[in-house]
């Protein structure tokens, strides 16, 4: 690794993973405003490229995630080249992600929630969480992928992980509230215009903006009510809170 690249990786303080891009856009991408508008350096890696889609190109959503990483104010966005419709959790894999991990640096990491109705989005959640482990390791892996994790730059393991679960059927562990983000959240999704631009293709699997706009806002709505904020986020994370002064906590209980 050269310095040139070692120089596209900017270090990271939130690092979200998700397998499609347009997933961040629609299940993180407020907190990643909020987390960028209060300083924080925020970056996606997607772990396909869209292939699969049956609207648009890979080279097309490719520049749409591009625009849309600039409306969310990421400083660093890339895919990985995982077979869409197909995310296994090997070993190969994990080193792919271990090695963008040992990059970034990044404090937090955030992955879909476990349970998903996409396999690929269940995938990423084990995926993601073991690539965070093996990249801490300092003897990791050195058999597999055209270089091995060995040679990559010092091992990082990130300090918390942290899963979007929009998607689940579970109760949250937090919400993110994304109130004064919801229309720059809209914006990003909107990005991908092969995807939700109205038009003719694949029309039956495809609903218009209106309607997306309608369904994103209305579980942002939810979320943030269960929070006693306008619009929120979801989150589960494994691990129990911790406390210093519970007259500071937050959210009305009566
Ligand atoms: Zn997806």
């Amino acid at each position: 690794m050269n310095a040139a690249s070692e120089s596209e990786f900017p270090a990271a303080d939130v690092l979200a993973i998700a397998a499609h891009r347009d997933d961040v856009e629609q299940t993180c991408g407020g907190t990643l405003l909020r987390m960028a508008a209060r300083s924080l350096r925020t970056a996606i890696l997607d772990l396909t490229q869209g292939e699969a889609g049956t609207r648009g190109s890979a080279e097309e959503r490719a520049q749409e995630a591009q625009e849309a990483a600039r409306r969310l104010g990421v400083s660093w966005r890339q895919a990985l080249d995982l077979p869409d419709g197909a995310v296994e959790n090997t070993l190969e894999n994990r080193i792919k992600i271990a090695r963008v991990l040992r990059l970034l640096c990044p404090r937090v990491v955030i992955l879909p929630y476990w349970q998903a109705r996409h396999p690929d989005h269940a995938a990423v959640a084990a995926l993601g969480y073991e690539a965070c482990f093996l990249s801490g390791l300092a003897k990791a892996p050195a058999a597999v992928g055209p270089t091995p994790l060995a040679a990559e730059p010092a091992p990082h393991r990130p300090f918390k992980i942290v899963y979007a679960s929009l998607y689940a059927d579970v109760r949250p562990s937090f919400i993110v509230d994304i109130t004064p983000f919801i229309d720059q959240r809209h914006n990003a999704l909107m990005a991908y215009r092969s995807q939700y631009a109205n038009q003719a293709a694949g029309g039956a699997l495809f609903v218009p903006e209106e309607e997306i706009r309608e369904r994103t806002f209305a579980e942002a709505r939810h979320y943030g009510l269960l929070a006693g904020v306008r619009y929120g986020e979801p989150f589960v994370q494994k691990e129990v809170g911790l406390v210093d002064d519970l007259t500071l906590l937050p959210v009305q209980s009566i």
